[in-house]
């Protein structure tokens, strides 16, 4: 998630690692089942944080992961973290205007990406499958993946998409936050009802490649008829039940029930908005007073309209949000859609708050501790981390595979599916 109004609200918390009832012991059970068995998370947005860096944008040495960074992701903290594999975001903003911005835009994210990948060799690994990820775990790396967020960034081209999996990318997420001309976004109008002829010609030509289907930020109907078209298990690489917060963003148990049948994976996420009610319905209160107050202020306003707004933020404090709020999204995304179909996906670097308790990457064994604290066996927690993901990737290899055997690369357009101009 990234907000194009970004707001200063930092709530800057204390590095508080545990819940209250989670003991020493479950911190040592959680550190041995993440010592053992990689945890792999679905989204981070360090390549956009370097790139919308206010000191030096762009600059992949001046951010420097051997220190402390200001943002939620360095070195230090993604061992403190047992960080086993991240998948890194290559995000580019769907709400642009300026049509033919998107593809370099891109290309210049998977070179930030690639980059800071090589820079620190000792640390980081490229991984471009399911072994590469339990290769870089032997050796104490973190294993590198990169997933595309947004399916603008391919303008509706097979031929873009196939160059983004050369370029590494092993998952998209078929829509940001923006409807495309074949997919609907959660958070945009439902133009399609769904995907399009196109739409569901991307999910195949992904499946072909083995490139994972991502569906956090797509509509419901949208992650219906990509349940219904592909061949390989689906990921949701951040995002949270839709029963517990009933926002867009998050998962409708009818979809969840599917995930047994079709082997994927949903990936919680700690975006507080979509992990608490009370958070979810406070930042809804702040979009009806933001409403309000641009009508009021108008287009030359956009000044005053952030200064109000930081204002409105701090004469009203954002809901607590704890480690027990994540925890509790897991169990019930557990309960519907089976231990098998869960994982992680924090979204650090691309959240502005943070969950108290899971304030960057170094809180995941606070996390697991918490869950073993309630009851979670060794090999559960090791699927939640990691495993679930891994199979995911190996079986999405295995029918790419497959239909490599019998299927020639796409060349549909979407002029010759959808009757498009
Ligand atoms: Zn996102």
């Amino acid at each position: 998630m990234k907000r194009t109004l970004a707001f200063i609200a930092l709530i800057t918390l204390s590095a508080s690692s545990m819940s209250a009832q989670a003991t020493e012991k479950d911190l040592a059970r959680a550190r041995k089942v993440l010592a053992s068995s990689p945890l792999i998370d679905g989204h981070n947005d360090l390549a956009w944080a370097i790139r919308e860096d206010s000191t030096a944008p762009m600059d992949v040495g001046a951010y420097d992961l051997r220190k402390h960074t200001h943002g939620h992701t360095d070195l230090e903290r993604l061992k403190k973290g047992m960080i086993g594999a991240q998948f890194w975001s290559i995000y580019v903003p769907g709400e642009s205007k300026d049509s033919g911005t998107s593809a370099r835009i891109q290309l210049e994210q998977f070179d930030i990406a690639h980059r800071f990948i090589a820079m620190y060799p000792d640390r980081l690994q490229l991984a471009l499958s399911a072994q590469d990820v339990r290769d870089a775990f032997k050796r104490g790396k973190v294993g590198s993946l990169l997933g595309m967020e947004g399916g603008h960034a391919i303008e509706n081209s097979l031929g873009a998409l196939r160059s983004y999996y050369q370029l590494g990318a092993r998952y998209m997420t078929l829509t940001h936050n923006v409807t495309l001309d074949w997919a609907d976004a959660a958070l945009d109008s439902a133009r399609h009802g769904g995907l399009t002829e196109f739409g569901k010609e991307v999910v195949r030509e992904m499946n072909r490649l083995g490139m994972l289907v991502d569906l956090s930020h797509v509509s419901p109907a949208v992650m219906s008829d990509a349940l219904d078209v592909t061949e390989a298990p689906v990921i949701f690489s951040h995002s949270n039940a839709r029963a517990l917060v009933d926002v867009p963003r998050n998962v409708p148990d009818s979809i969840l029930r599917r995930l047994e049948k079709n082997g994927g994976v949903v990936m919680a996420t700690f975006v507080p908005s979509f992990t608490s009610k009370q958070v979810a319905d406070y930042e809804h209160e702040y979009e009806e007073w933001q409403r309000t107050a641009r009508q009021r202020l108008g287009s030359d306003g956009r000044d005053e309209l952030r200064r109000e707004g930081q204002a409105w933020r701090a004469a009203h404090p954002q809901p607590s949000v704890t480690i027990v709020d994540a925890a509790n999204q897991i169990e019930y995304m557990r309960k519907v859609a089976g231990i098998d179909h869960i994982g992680i996906g924090g979204d650090f670097d691309g959240i502005s708050t943070t969950i108290k308790g899971l304030e960057d990457v170094s809180s995941y064994p606070a996390l697991f501790a918490e869950l073993a604290h309630r009851g979670w066996s060794d090999d559960d927690m090791k699927k939640l981390a990691g495993e679930n993901v891994l199979r995911v990737l190996s079986k999405a290899e295995e029918v790419a595979a497959r239909l490599q055997k019998t299927r020639a690369p796409s060349t549909k357009t979407i002029q010759q599916l959808d009757g498009k101009k």
